[in-house]
């Protein structure tokens, strides 16, 4: 360790110095994040704000740790719904017998986010409110119609993952709220689905990946929704695309017309995953895989 003068061994971290608070209840995380404002943030696993901390690419003056909220954590049924607060890990999504039977892609994702020692601790929660494209929650949510609980100082409301994302890192979410569940409608009896995902080795991020949920009737798709991971700067709904397949028996040159129009609606960086074109193809492929698979599931 390098002796830094006039600090002391035991203060010396990477992180620019914050103060640490632990509230029991969301009242009063919500009373904490509204009196220290935009300097504070809340803390749920901190698999992606930590590294961010310790890269000095966040430095809030408060973290409010949420682990101490019991009314948080759980999956229940509510209606039609299933509501998921948002401590729930993403090691506990992929092991719930209620979500492997309602709604299986959320378990085909969860085994997809990075690696079993990171979905001991990252968090839905944590994992949709943190604004990256690169998370793969965002897009799923998006893709099923899931709508998230937020707490703030004006009370609480609900706010449509398709309308929550804005651009990289910025959400609808306002200083001092706190998304505390995830309410999904229960996908239809019978329904496909798949999550494919292209990465360049176990843990990392998507090049692209392509969410879809369908349903067919008579051999034909009745409905279809389709999410895109990591291919632009938000996660994105690709609605077009899915209102294409709609009628049709998933015939190749159907698919290929709806594949067009999920790229055509990416915009993703060139970076150390590939250059922009190769990753908008990516995503191409990535839902022609995605459709084939949610098609031989659905009954
Ligand atoms: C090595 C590695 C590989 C990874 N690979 C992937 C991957 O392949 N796919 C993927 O999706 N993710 C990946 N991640 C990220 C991981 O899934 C994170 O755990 C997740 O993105 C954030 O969840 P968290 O609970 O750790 O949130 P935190 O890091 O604690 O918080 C993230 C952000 O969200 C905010 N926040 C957290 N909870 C709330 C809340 N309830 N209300 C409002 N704001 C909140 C925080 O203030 C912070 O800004 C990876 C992380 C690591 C370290």
């Amino acid at each position: 360790m390098i002796a830094v003068p006039g600090r002391r061994r035991e203060d010396a971290v990477i992180p620019e110095a914050f103060a640490y608070h632990r509230p029991t209840s969301v009242q009063e995380a919500v009373g904490l994040l509204a009196k220290l404002g935009e300097e504070s943030r809340p803390l749920a696993g901190g698999h992606s704000i930590i590294p961010m901390m310790k890269l000095r690419l966040a430095s809030p003056a408060h973290l409010v740790d949420l682990a101490g909220i019991v009314a948080l954590k759980g999956i229940r049924t509510d209606g039609n719904d299933i509501v998921i607060g948002a401590m729930t890990t993403q090691h506990e999504l992929a092991g719930s017998d209620l979500l492997t039977t309602k709604i299986p892609l959320l378990r085909e994702t969860s085994l997809q986010v990075a690696d079993p020692q990171v979905r001991y601790v990252g968090t839905l929660g944590g994992n949709v409110a943190n604004g990256d494209p690169g998370n793969d929650m965002p897009a799923v949510m998006m893709c099923l119609g899931a709508s998230y609980h937020v707490a703030g100082k004006a009370g609480e409301r609900r706010i449509a993952a398709r309308d929550f994302y804005q651009a990289a890192y910025f959400t609808a979410l306002e200083p001092g709220d706190l998304l505390t569940a995830v309410r999904i409608p229960t996908p239809a009896a019978g329904h496909g689905y798949a999550y494919e995902k292209l990465k360049r080795k176990i843990g990392d991020y998507a090049t692209a990946a392509a969410a879809v949920v369908l349903t067919m009737s008579g051999g034909k798709v009745a409905s279809c929704s389709i999410g895109l991971t990591n291919v632009g700067e938000t996660p994105l709904w690709a609605d077009e695309a899915a209102k294409i397949l709609v009628g049709s028996a998933l015939d190749a040159a159907t698919v290929k017309k709806a594949v067009a129009a999920a790229e055509a609606i990416t915009a993703p960086a060139s970076d150390a995953r590939g250059p922009a074109q190769y990753r908008t193809k990516m995503a191409g492929v990535m839902l022609t895989r995605a459709l084939a698979r949610a098609r031989s599931r659905a009954r």
